[in-house]
């Protein structure tokens, strides 16, 4: 058998809960994987600390500022690395030549850049970062479609869809698939009474039953809008409609989404919940190798429930069903607002129950547009970004807090 080469990662967003999660599993396979690039915003000093342990080839921090410290600390380590800086940093080693796979965990729109650049280049892309696939969904598939990529769901649902599904499939029909069942755990506020949810801190909201996560992502788990942001990245990773997918609600988060298929059999992927597990899939796919996740006990889990989700409760579930069924630039609108809210919410400066009023507020008076490529992308995220701060700073007026 031929010796498998080492594959070499870049790890975009190395010091967030994927990026970490991510360097844990390469950790655990240092023959088959080697760290060629990390990436950070801003910690520094933890981003030098993972430079200690896997001396990649580069380090990139967005500010120039932070970079030299950041050279300062590499220096002081007597480490080989090269430190870059900005969105041209990030480009530069997701495309480098001699990267293999580059993991997309940059949280937001912030990641479409250097996601879509990877892409470009033809790497094998493990893509975290869904915010990138919604705001961009039409030019990011075409751009997929004319390079040589590989792109592997890790958000846990889309990776287990992925898992059920016969590969490669570019129809559903064709696979005799009838729906796919997007679970969700309905976050902390499922059953917490509609009328506390206006005073709920940002620290409630953070702190997911069943995920750790990052902050932006555990708001919008919080508010559903994740849900939401995934219904629409499976529309266009499996090339689904809107109505071949239900959200069902599965507090445990044992199981990690299903397939239903026309004869009747409902496959289902279901493990602990680590990311982990779907971050070693993508990574070493079509192989499986360790995690580091320890198997699931089922008779110690004992049961796994499942219900409807509450779109009272949630309304991002159903503006953002509304989005991709508008399609065009509706889902860009509906990312650039929410990030624009949640931001806001996590600053103190927003109730929860607000964060969809504003993407509600923007969606209704933003006219869809056409996706036509990567500046009317970010012309569209722009215009509804601006109109999300108009829309919070008439509701901070209204309302003092
Ligand atoms: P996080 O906030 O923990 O980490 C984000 C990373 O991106 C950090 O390394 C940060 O430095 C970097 N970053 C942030 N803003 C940046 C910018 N403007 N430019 C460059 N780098 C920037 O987030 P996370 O929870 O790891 O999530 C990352 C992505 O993965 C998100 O898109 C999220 O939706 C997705 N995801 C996360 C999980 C999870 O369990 N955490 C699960 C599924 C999907
Ligand atoms: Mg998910």
């Amino acid at each position: 058998m031929q010796t498998p080469s080492v594959q070499r990662v870049c790890v975009l967003g190395s010091t967030g809960s994927i990026g970490v999660s991510t360097l844990d599993v390469l950790a655990r396979h240092p023959q088959q994987y080697s760290v060629f690039a990390l990436t950070a915003r801003e910690r520094v000093a933890e981003l030098a600390q993972q430079c200690r342990q896997f001396t990649p080839r580069y380090a990139v921090v967005l500010d120039e500022g932070r970079a030299e410290k950041l050279r300062g600390l590499l220096a002081e380590a007597e480490l080989p690395t090269e430190v870059l800086s900005g969105v041209e940093g990030l480009c530069q080693v997701a495309a480098d030549s001699q990267v293999d796979v580059v993991m997309a965990a940059i949280v937001g729109a912030a990641g479409l850049r250097p996601t879509l650049a990877a892409v470009e280049a033809g790497k094998k892309v493990l893509l975290a970062n869904k915010e990138s696939l919604v705001m961009a969904g039409p030019v990011f598939m075409s751009a997929l479609a004319e390079s040589d990529a590989q792109l592997l769901p890790i958000d846990s649902e889309h990776n287990a869809i992925f898992q059920c599904l016969p590969f490669p499939c570019e129809d559903l029909n064709a696979a005799g698939v009838e729906r796919i069942l997007l679970t969700g755990s309905g976050g902390p506020f499922r059953s917490r009474p509609v009328s506390e949810l206006g005073a709920v801190t940002p620290d409630e909201a953070c702190a997911h039953p069943n995920w750790s996560m990052g902050r932006k992502i555990s708001v919008d788990s919080a508010t559903m809008m994740n849900k939401g942001l995934e219904f629409i990245e499976a529309c266009y990773l499996f090339h689904a409609q809107p109505a071949e997918i239900q959200v069902v609600v599965h507090p445990q988060s044992i199981i990690h989404s299903m397939v239903q298929y026309r004869d009747g059999s409902l496959l289902a992927q279901m493990g602990n919940p680590d990311m982990r597990t779907p971050i070693a899939h993508a990574l070493a796919f079509p192989e499986r190798i360790d995690s580091g996740v320890p198997a699931l006990d089922l008779i110690a889990q004992g049961r796994l429930d499942f219900e409807a989700p509450d779109e009272a409760r949630f309304p991002c579930l159903r503006l953002a069903r509304e989005a991709v069924e508008a399609g065009g630039s509706a889902p860009t609108c509906l990312n650039a607002a929410n990030e624009i809210a949640v931001e806001a919410f996590l600053r103190g400066e927003l109730a929860f129950t607000e964060i969809p009023t504003i993407i509600d507020e923007v969606m209704k008076s933003t006219e869809v547009v056409e996706l036509t490529g990567l500046e009317a992308v970010e012309l569209a995220d722009r215009n509804a970004r601006d109109l999300a701060q108009q829309v919070l700073a008439r509701i901070q007026a209204g309302s003092p807090q």
